[in-house]
């Protein structure tokens, strides 16, 4: 790895993220307990998320839960993927406005 390529760090759970063009991210994960696709926004300020209820059952068997998610992952994406490409907030380093 060269020093122009930016080390980032993944925060755990996170699957899969896009890139703002303000240089955040928009974050997917899944939150298994209550089968729920989640997309955040890190953008400071921003805030924006998205929560995809997969409408799973706790009697869900593993490739049960695997197809719920595989069938509302390509909704969560798409959602994200169109506020990554929206947003553009940006704040001033070391401002807390
Ligand atoms: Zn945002």
């Amino acid at each position: 790895m060269n020093a122009s390529q930016k080390v980032t760090v993944w925060p755990a759970g996170v699957l899969a993220r896009f890139l703002t063009d303000a240089g955040a991210t928009v974050d997917l994960s899944y939150e298994a307990l209550s089968g729920t696709i989640v997309a955040a926004c890190t953008g400071e300020l921003c805030g924006w998320a998205e929560r995809t209820d997969t409408r799973g059952l706790c009697t869900d068997t593993p490739e049960q839960e695997r197809a719920r998610f595989e069938e509302w992952l390509p909704v969560t994406k798409k959602r994200a993927q169109t506020h990554a490409e929206h947003c553009r907030l940006m704040t001033r380093p070391g401002s807390a406005a």
